[in-house]
């Protein structure tokens, strides 16, 4: 048995309520196998049924512990039980499989090679290359049915899975185990916290968006989604494991290149042209001049050189990991389908508001290295969850970015896209005619503090005054911090609420002063100090507002994290609705989807009282 599935089983971290840690959805397949063998009580997903050559398969839960098994019904004359790995017979003639990574992998081949437009799996389809939203899935099982919903009502497909590896999500599980994951620093809480601070691992992850898509049916609906490994980090510090993340991510669809982390070790030489004129391959040079300057550009040579001298080493490395990511699907699928993903380059890192000319000069090099860049992300001064201030200024840079993505076929997307105004929508959906993508994460924990605070139910209410105290005690640490960013910012955050609570601000006199104030404020999910410190709550060690318990990835860590997955349907069904209402929003605004079909959406999703009746209508009826 796997070292996580040990793990985890010794420590009762069932994935009915600690999904997508472990790469497998079944932790302990022999008691599954023989509970199954003896006939006793397991869900059929009913919505889940699809065929390959082998014959017809169908999603069965124990969900009590969450432990999931393939059945498969063969066809008559094949050998049922060899399909996947670790396969048992049953008396009626079928076989059952552990729903194990590997054979994860497997189903994927088989799938694809009987039905390549099959959308159980994320794919690379032209359109998702063109036009998406990006749907970051910090609480995994409890999230994916609301995107679902969203998308089946909408009739598009989205980056329905996304998350940053390896700062949000654990990229290898031993690494963990071993306490050995690193840190990434927070300046705004004066501290590092372990990578992986949501708890979930990458395979874990893709597993579990697939299962999703069966067990509420979406599949049944055809429409094709993507899966974005977010933001992988090229080069810096990065190199050492740089095989590990390509594995880990070999079921995304879709690839963020962020070139930032050899950015930032790179120092340009003096003579810059000098320096490209001996490390870069003068052939490479004309073509990407010709090529910016057919897209109406006029080059400053000095400027020039100076990006290209700054770039060359982490384009090299970026064309390195691409030919890996390529590698790694080649080797484990068998379907040109199943091997193809979507590239985005993230150029947002660099310093300062993306000129057009970096924008044309980072293409042309992508072009010409032979990686089609599908979505490219310059940077428009975005603050993460606030509105753009002037939509005319906005207007004019997006403007001045489309005409040279249009030109490159590449389409813009728009990073830390979370919390911009209707009319920021409007503006980017407009100008680049939908071929866009938003980008939106954050969002969700935010959804996550409101659908609790307004339920009704006793267990969820104590959840959310635990997380809104959790909050409040690390702004007051802040506060009174000898980092002068950490203060600064846990000040603006107070100030903030304070200011919109109509409260008077003047309270750092002293701690006491400060926590009476924020102790008089009624809790609420609006209060920015709520909103930035949130995410930290989800794995902190038994909820503790306490820098050391943070991204705790022990037993202490992940009790907490169980108490999200355990909150009540009425809490759930509050979840989905603000998620699915968040991407109807951004349909409408953006124009991904017409103003009817976003209010038939809205009214329908304003009538559900269960959450068992939104799920019914994912599946095509
Ligand atoms: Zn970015």
């Amino acid at each position: 048995m796997s070292a996580i599935n040990t793990f985890l089983l010794k420590n009762n971290l069932r994935i009915a309520t600690n999904p997508c840690v472990s790469p497998d959805f079944c932790l302990d397949w022999a008691t599954l196998r023989g509970a199954i063998q003896s006939a006793q009580p397991i869900h059929v997903w009913p919505h889940s049924r699809f065929e390959t050559a082998a014959g017809k398969w169908v999603l069965l839960e124990d969900v009590a512990t969450g432990d999931c098994a393939w059945r498969l019904d063969a066809r008559a004359g094949s050998a049922a039980v060899n399909t996947l790995a670790d396969g048992a017979a049953l008396t009626d003639g079928a076989a059952i499989f552990p729903a194990t990574f590997s054979n994860l992998l497997t189903l994927k081949n088989l799938i694809q090679a009987y039905h390549p437009a099959s959308t159980v799996f994320p794919s690379a389809t032209e359109q998702l290359g063109r036009s998406t939203l990006g749907i970051g899935a910090r609480f995994t099982t409890l999230h994916w049915p609301a995107v679902e919903w969203a998308m089946a009502q909408l009739g598009i497909g989205v980056t329905a899975n996304q998350n940053s590896i390896p700062r949000e999500l654990v990229y290898d599980t031993d690494v963990m185990l071993a306490g050995k994951l690193d840190t990434v620093p927070f300046p705004f809480i004066g501290t590092n916290v372990p990578e992986g601070h949501q708890g979930q691992s990458v395979e874990g992850m893709s597993h579990g968006c697939v299962l999703s898509k069966l067990k509420t049916g979406f599949h049944t609906r055809g429409i094709a989604w993507s899966f974005n490994a977010d933001h992988q980090p090229i080069g810096g510090k990065f190199d050492s494991r740089e095989d590990a993340l390509v594995t880990g991510c070999v079921l995304a669809s879709y690839i963020t290149f962020d070139l930032s982390p050899e950015l930032a070790q790179t120092k340009v030489a003096d003579d810059a042209a000098a320096w490209c004129d001996v490390h870069v391959p003068a052939a490479l040079i004309a073509t990407v001049k010709a090529r910016v300057a057919h897209a109406g550009l006029t080059l400053n040579e000095n400027d020039f050189s100076k990006l290209l001298a700054y770039v060359w080493p982490s384009l090299q490395k970026m064309k390195v990991r691409d030919g890996k990511y390529a590698a790694a699907r080649a080797q484990a699928f068998t379907t040109e389908v199943g091997r193809a993903y979507l590239r985005e380059l993230s150029i947002d890192e660099l310093p300062g508001l993306t000129t057009p000319e970096t924008t044309a000069i980072m293409l042309a090099l992508c072009e010409a290295l032979g990686m089609k860049i599908h979505f490219v992300a310059p940077a428009f001064g975005f603050q993460k969850n606030m509105p753009y201030p002037d939509n005319a200024a906005l207007r004019s840079l997006i403007e001045k970015q489309w005409a040279v993505c249009s030109n490159f076929g590449a389409s813009i997307g728009f990073h830390s896209g979370s919390g911009k105004s209707a009319e920021n929508y409007q503006v980017m959906g407009a100008v680049t005619g939908g071929r866009l993508e938003i980008k939106t994460s954050g969002r969700y924990t935010y959804e996550m503090g409101r659908g609790l605070f307004a339920s009704k139910n006793p267990a969820d209410q104590a959840l959310w005054r635990d997380w809104y105290r959790f909050t409040l005690e690390l702004a007051l640490l802040g506060a009174y911090s000898t980092d002068a960013t950490e203060q600064k910012m846990a000040r603006v955050f107070i100030v903030d609420a304070l200011s919109k609570s109509g409260q008077p601000t003047e309270v750092f006199v002293s701690p006491a002063v400060t926590r009476a104030a924020l102790e008089a404020l009624t809790p609420s999910p609006e209060h920015m100090f709520w909103f930035e410190y949130n995410f930290l709550h989800v794995l902190a060690a038994d909820g503790r507002a306490d820098k050391a318990a943070l991204g705790d990835h022990t037993p202490a860590g992940y009790r907490q994290r169980a108490r999200f997955y355990t909150i009540s349907d009425e809490g759930r069904l509050n979840f989905a609705k603000n998620i699915a209402a968040y991407i109807v929003f951004l349909a409408r605004n953006t124009g991904l989807a017409s103003a009817s079909t976003c209010t038939a959406a809205e009214t329908r999703l304003a009538g559900y009282s269960s959450l068992a009746s939104m799920l019914n209508d994912i599946a095509k009826a």
